[in-house]
């Protein structure tokens, strides 16, 4: 794909997730004034309430309480022709030298702001899209001859979970308790997860709803989508394995997920298409899709010990998942479920073949039997009280890269 070159006046950092290619939107906060929609460049952020105040956003007729909110809800309501017509022109804007002068003004360095929740969750939802994770969990819990259900090739299987605890990259989370089955005993108990890990994620937000009663194709499917965000689905094992059958997960999954702060859109992500897997048996016609639904984005995750190094412990990529997104979407709804604009789908679990493509420490220490090396003394086998787990996301082709920049986040002890 060809991509229009753009020079920007923007000073931009070599191997910044933030070029004129990305322009990603997000909730930023600076001191005690009222949140506000900003897009990333560089090492700032666009303030749009301001360039509205400029009136250098007039011709696109969009109210100025859509950038002065809380969410950017309202703004992905007015749908993908001003998703479009808005990035035009911030590209203008931010490449025109003519104006630098006047749009410097709406700029503000990232370390001055505080980033919020993008968008108000009112429905999340938490697929099983990776064959190469559920084929490793599979083998862990069940049965290693027949690691996946028989009906994991038919649909993309998922569970509905908790909107209310998603929170923004650099909120802390505390270690959950619960009941647990020690391997051998015979009756639960109750305490601290000792079991804690994280899921390497991406999430998708709905940008277009539906009415009850009505499906959405593979096909129209992009038309509901606005953007991506990466996703940390923290995982507390020991109380998931006792917990989850016959109906999947609960209290092992919802007391937290975390997700970057930056909305990267699909047009931004175009650049980045790919094919996914051959799927293999041949899927039910409402699950057929034509083109490349699959999107090229290296992921990374890294486990940082209380005042240690950051260490690598996987790289994977989301273009390995068996299942796309329109054929999420297209299964989510083809009972008649509606879906809202803020709607977050998350991928599940994205690890690849590799030994450190695995995206869970689950898969990374083998169910905790072959500890992870890290820097210096340090071995893991699931996170330790005030371990930061920090992932990173982003695509490069050479010409341009676009990236999610982090979601990061600190596990406190559990409370007494
Ligand atoms: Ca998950």
């Amino acid at each position: 794909m060809n991509i229009p070159q753009l020079k920007t006046w923007v000073e931009i950092p070599e191997k910044s997730d933030f070029t004129i290619y990305n322009l990603p939107y997000g909730i930023y906060k600076i001191g005690e004034n009222q949140p506000a929609v900003g897009v990333a460049i560089g090492e700032d952020v666009l303030q749009l309430d301001q360039l509205w105040s400029l009136g250098l956003l007039a011709e696109l007729d969009i109210e100025e309480s859509v950038f002065l909110s809380a969410y950017l809800n309202d703004y992905i309501a007015l749908g993908k022709p001003v998703w479009s017509g808005l990035r035009k022109r911030l590209q203008e804007l931010l490449c025109d030298e003519a104006i630098q002068d006047v749009v410097e003004k709406a700029l503000v360095k990232m370390d001055q702001v505080k980033m919020l929740m993008p968008v108000k969750v009112g429905d999340y939802t938490d697929f099983y899209s990776s064959i190469e994770h559920a084929t490793n969990v599979g083998k862990m819990f069940r049965d290693p001859e027949n690691a996946l259900l028989p009906n994991w090739k038919h649909l993309p299987v998922a569970y509905h979970g908790r909107a209310s605890s998603i929170v923004v990259s650099g909120t802390d989370i505390t270690r959950p308790k619960g009941q647990k089955m020690p391997p051998g005993a015979e009756k639960p108990v109750f305490g601290p997860s000792s079991r804690m890990d994280f899921e390497l994620e991406m999430a998708f937000v709905i940008g277009k709803e539906t009415e009850l009663g009505t499906s959405i194709s593979t096909k129209k499917a992009e038309d509901h989508i606005f953007g991506m965000v990466i996703f940390n689905d923290w995982s507390a094992r020991d109380i998931q394995k006792w917990e989850y059958v016959p109906l999947g997960p609960f209290l092992g999954k919802n007391f937290a997920s975390s997700i970057s702060p930056w909305i990267v859109t699909m047009e931004a992500l175009e650049p980045f298409r790919t094919n996914g897997p051959e799927q293999e048996p041949e899927v039910l016609p409402y699950l057929k899709y034509e083109g490349n639904k699959n999107y090229d984005i290296n992921l990374e995750v890294y486990l940082q010990p209380e005042s240690g190094k950051e260490n690598l412990i996987c790289q994977s990529n989301f273009g390995y998942l068996y299942w796309n997104m329109c054929q999420q979407l297209a299964h989510h709804t083809i009972n008649g479920c509606n879906v809202n604009v803020g709607d977050m789908m998350a991928s599940g679990t994205i690890s690849g073949k590799g030994e450190n493509e695995f995206g869970s420490m689950l898969e990374l220490s083998w169910g905790g039997k072959n500890p992870i090396q890290l820097d210096g003394e340090n071995t893991r086998t699931f996170l330790e009280d005030n371990d930061t787990v920090i992932m990173r996301g982003f695509a490069e082709n050479g010409e341009i890269r676009v990236g999610f920049g982090e979601v990061r986040g600190k596990l406190l002890p559990a409370k007494p």
